[in-house]
């Protein structure tokens, strides 16, 4: 039995957690969750989704697949034709790549719009400040001044000029209903979930099946390298992107593992 066949039992810092563990990215991901989880910014709930997206990773190898980084490469290309993109921003999200996303707001010139499934002023506040301390300049969400049609109340709110008026929203880790909601308003979808049979990435455009700490970083990059791409090459990926045969990889990826795909 090697020193590292179990998780370190408690680490204050992500720098103790050793580079050389097998599991680091995944010890790395818990521990950002944990920590989301005392600083107010993550929902117990989403431990609970953390523990699920870490079993498909576990079974899709921990690496972005190749049908997942084409979905990443139409993501950045979708994200770069918007005429107004907006990323919406979880306790998750915020806890695992808050840098991450707002570089990638940054570079395809979207919005950063918190949007909770569970709604405090408290922990849209600790969201927003986590996401200004990693180098957004402006954030939405915090009004929530509209309502999506065809969700209660809370679920519903989002602002005005931020999704509710969006073309193109990226929801990482979203919730079905919501999903569902934004999809009937025509909106182009682009969703990171590590469960291929999950609601959320079945109604997207661009369902992204991958670990959100790889993922966003990636459409970052492709974005980068699309910055000088013209409409018509943007769009040929976009049209050459097809969602179904990217849920049906990733399915059977997870289902019989890598020498199938
Ligand atoms: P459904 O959408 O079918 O209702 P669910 O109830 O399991 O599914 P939620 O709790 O609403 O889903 O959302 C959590 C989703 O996020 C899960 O599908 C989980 O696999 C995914 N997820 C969790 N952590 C990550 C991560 N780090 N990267 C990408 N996806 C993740």
């Amino acid at each position: 039995m090697s020193e590292y066949d179990s998780a370190p039992p408690e680490v204050d810092h992500e720098e103790e957690i050793p580079e050389d563990h097998p599991r680091y990215t995944d010890l790395v991901t818990r521990h950002r969750i944990e920590e989301g989880v005392k600083k107010g910014i993550t929902h117990l709930q989403g431990m609970h989704a953390e523990g699920r997206g870490s079993a498909f990773d576990y079974l899709l190898g921990e690496e972005t697949i190749p049908s997942a980084d084409e979905a990443e490469r139409a993501a950045a290309a979708t994200f770069l034709l918007a005429d107004h993109p907006v990323c919406s921003v979880n306790g998750n999200v915020a806890a695992l790549v808050p840098e991450e996303i707002v570089e990638l707001a940054d570079v395809v010139d979207a919005d950063l719009e918190v949007n909770l499934f569970n709604r405090t002023p408290e922990r849209i506040e600790a969201i927003a400040d986590h996401l200004f301390a990693h180098g957004a300049e402006q954030v939405k969400g915090i009004e929530a001044d509209a309502r999506l049609p065809n969700l209660e109340h809370a679920r519903a709110r989002v602002d005005e000029d931020g999704i509710y008026a969006a073309d193109v929203v990226m929801v990482p880790l979203e919730d079905g209903d919501r999903a569902e909601a934004l999809a009937a308003m025509g909106k182009t979808e682009i969703v990171i979930d590590l469960n291929p049979l999950s609601r959320s990435p079945r109604v997207a455009d661009v369902p992204i099946v991958d670990n959100i700490v790889r993922a966003v970083p990636n459409v970052t990059a492709h974005a980068r390298d699309l910055a000088d791409a013209d409409e018509a090459e943007l769009e040929a990926i976009v049209e050459a992107f097809d969602p179904e045969t990217a849920l049906e990889a990733a399915e059977a990826r997870i289902r019989r593992g890598a020498l199938e795909e």
